[in-house]
């Protein structure tokens, strides 16, 4: 296996730097094949003294103004601001995204961090004198303790930023177990988040697969989770970290339908289309994977969408001449998709813009895909109902609105949904019955930003309180109610004077 100089990848532990001896798993550039790090394979070792740093920072951190501590993240934003190219740099090697989208999702993270410099606000509590006769009541909102964040391959920068900025801010103290695979962005950020001045053991990282997961999911000092990643992890997280105790929310999969009513702007419907389908090499849980035409939409929107598609250049992402569209992470990742690809093919659907057999001259071992579009698609197939995870379009034809509701509504997700169209009441009748967290409007990609939730729904979505927004404030806080009487004179005696 081809392998460049590996770039360090150790733990951040109690505010030092170390790596572990033992087993690694490769981290590959996928734009090349080459192995570019060695991810520490982690063990329990590692998460008692992750969890233990945590334990010991919190009683201090947990008595810093909420002001004190927006101040590091007002420094923390000007860094990440500052290293920009870098943090982008390190997203497209380690991950294989253009520089456009790499630079995308990191402002997506910024705004988290902007979000969380907000907090003295943002903890405010509610307050009613006189509730009873002499009697004021209070909320405070306090924080929890040591809290995890686990995270996905696909958003090496804005998924971890989803979380530990709030949950720092809220007073806090976080471990985060990065992806194996993207281990490198998480490194840098916390590089920058220790130069913004977080004292030592606030936040820390450990590196590793499933036993560093597990024993992060049943630590008795461990008080929260927020997960992101597949369905059948997302499930798990939330069953094992709840049996033991822990607050969880957990993002899981998706498959998000895009209608296309036949009075759409059809140009602008392939525009969104193609980015929401094969943005990111459609290594996205908001990607839109499945096209429905509607009625006379399906002549009028597919010649053009199969040009557009046919149009996106694919190639590496670590030069400086960009193309549209990068590799995905894993060759064993490229062999899934084509072999759920080719489950459609086999169960009757027609591939009409054929991505497979793309080949990149200067970079043969890179785990390529070109962009994929399968019509015919029917709700029995395979390809209907699991996430692919690549740069594959479903398309399916369907009769009238009712139809691509119920069919939107069949699957067991409930991430995404948007529809393009010209009619207010086609849109409003779609937002209001399509079972879908988010929902976009002529939107292709209806992601939310910083300060609305995340909110993924049925099989998207273990938990109560989602990532982000004002939810995510509830979910990094515990409130306490404080009833309070003083004795001496009688009620109403505070008017007297
Ligand atoms: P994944 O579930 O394989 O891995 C996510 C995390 O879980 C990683 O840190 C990994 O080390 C850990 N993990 C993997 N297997 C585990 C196991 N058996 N036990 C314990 N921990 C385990 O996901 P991925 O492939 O890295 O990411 C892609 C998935 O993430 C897609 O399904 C995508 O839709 C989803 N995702 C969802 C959202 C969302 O907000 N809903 C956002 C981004 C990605």
């Amino acid at each position: 296996m081809p392998t460049a100089t590996l770039t360090p990848c150790p733990n951040y532990i109690g505010g030092e730097w170390q790596t572990p001896s033992g087993a690694t798993t490769p981290v590959f550039n996928p734009s090349t094949g080459d192995v570019i790090a060695a991810c520490p394979a982690g063990g329990l070792a590692e998460v008692e003294a992750a969890v233990e740093a945590a334990s010991l920072a919190f009683p201090a951190w947990r008595e810093t103004p909420p002001v004190e501590r927006a101040r590091v993240f007002f420094r923390y934003r000007q860094l990440v601001e500052a290293n920009f190219d870098k943090i982008c740099q390190v997203v497209s090697r380690e991950h294989g995204k253009t520089n456009a989208e790499a630079r995308g999702s990191i402002f997506r993270g910024l705004e988290n961090i902007e979000y969380a410099c907000g907090i003295p606000t943002l903890l405010f509590g509610d307050s009613l004198r006189n509730i009873a006769r002499g009697v004021d009541c209070d909320t405070i909102n306090l924080p929890l303790g040591v809290c995890v964040g686990i995270t996905p391959f696909n958003f090496p920068a804005m998924v971890p930023l989803w979380m530990y900025p709030t949950a720092i801010a809220c007073g806090n103290t976080f471990v985060l177990k990065p992806s194996e695979k993207v281990p490198l962005c998480a490194i840098l950020l916390g590089q920058l988040l220790e130069q913004a001045g977080l004292p030592k053991g606030v936040f820390n990282i450990v590196h590793g697969g499933k036993p560093v997961v597990d024993g992060l999911l049943t630590h008795p000092k461990v008080k929260a989770i927020s997960f992101v990643g597949s369905t059948p992890i997302a499930k798990y997280i939330w069953e094992t970290g709840t049996k033991h105790g822990k607050r969880v929310q957990a993002n899981g999969g998706a498959k998000n339908y895009i209608v296309v009513m036949p009075d759409a702007d059809i140009a602008k419907s392939v525009e969104n289309l193609t980015t929401a389908a094969f943005g990111c090499a459609g290594e996205r849980c908001m990607a839109g994977s499945t096209a429905i035409a509607v009625g006379a939409a399906a002549e009028r929107l597919l010649p053009d969408l199969v040009k557009a598609a046919k149009a996106i250049k694919v190639g590496p992402t670590d030069r400086t001449t960009q193309p549209d569209m990068g590799p995905v992470i894993t060759a064993a990742h490229r062999d899934r998709v084509l072999s759920l690809v080719a489950s459609g093919e086999k169960e009757g659907a027609k591939i009409i813009a054929d991505g497979r057999g793309v080949k990149i001259a200067d970079a043969p071992r890179g785990f390529y895909l070109g962009a994929t579009i399968v019509d015919g698609v029917q709700n029995n197939m395979t390809l209907a109902r699991e996430e692919v995870f690549g740069p594959v379009l479903n398309v399916m034809r369907l009769d009238d609105l009712d139809a691509a509701i119920e069919q939107a509504n069949k699957s067991a997700f409930g991430n995404g949904a948007a529809i393009f169209t010209n009619n207010g009441r086609a849109a409003r009748e779609f937002t209001m019955r399509v079972k879908a967290g988010m929902v976009g409007v002529n939107v292709g990609v209806p992601a939310t930003m910083a300060m609305f939730p995340f909110t993924g729904w049925d099989d998207s979505f273990y938990g109560d309180l989602h990532i982000q927004g004002k939810e995510s404030i509830q979910f990094y806080t515990q409130q306490k109610v404080v009833s309070s009487r003083w004795f001496g004179g009688d009620v109403g005696d505070v008017w007297k004077k």
